[in-house]
């Protein structure tokens, strides 16, 4: 396995990401400096994506690294289930080349295991969905889908880790994706 093949297969999920994102684009509002998402999680990764990352991190200046390592500190020392991305400064990725799937895919809705669709934390916060979330019953409403003249109920994936991973891409580049676990464990 090559950091090459891995990087062919990320372009193959990026392109496959943007047509997601292009179905659902009439509900995001993502923009650049926008970091909810980043501020908020446990931010899961296969040992491949963390290498990966890593290689991103290597590449940056001796300043930005500082910064990071005392982030990296912080995090570990804090509650590991939900926690600031070390790698975010002033609100952007430092490492945004090299960041792992489960950021290249912030902000759509998904299905989770069962078969609900999931929305992003940040519809509670008057993003994504929003319009179409209904506070009270707290879920997505195919009511207010119509009542903000929306066409279609958004179409949902379904995207996890394990998803990406098992595509039938992944086992001709010869991938080999090892452990998955949260970033605060790897590093
Ligand atoms: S790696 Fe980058 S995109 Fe992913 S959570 Fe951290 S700062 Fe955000
Ligand atoms: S997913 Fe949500 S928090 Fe993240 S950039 Fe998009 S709108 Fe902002």
């Amino acid at each position: 396995m090559s950091i090459e093949n891995y990087e062919k297969f990320l372009q193959v999920v990026d392109e496959d990401l943007k047509k997601i994102f292009d179905y659902q684009k009439e509900y995001l509002c993502c923009s650049e400096g926008c970091a909810h998402c980043c501020k908020r999680g446990d931010f899961p990764m296969s040992e491949l994506e963390f290498k990966y990352l890593m290689l991103g991190f290597d590449k940056l200046s001796d300043e930005l690294k500082t910064k990071i390592k005392a982030n990296i500190e912080i995090t570990k020392a804090g509650n590991k289930d939900s926690y600031v991305c070390p790698f975010l400064i002033e609100d952007k990725c430092s490492v945004y080349s090299n960041r792992p799937i489960v950021c290249r895919a912030f902000g759509v809705l998904t299905e989770d295991s069962k078969g609900n669709p999931s929305y992003p934390f940040c519809t509670t916060l008057g993003l994504n969905f929003a319009k179409i979330f209904d506070k009270e019953k707290q879920h997505l409403s195919s009511e207010l889908v119509a009542k903000n003249g929306y066409k279609i109920f958004p179409k949902i994936f379904r995207l996890s880790n394990k998803v990406f991973m098992s595509l039938p891409l992944a086992k001709k580049l010869n991938l080999n994706f090892g452990d998955a676990k949260k970033m605060v464990d790897f590093l």
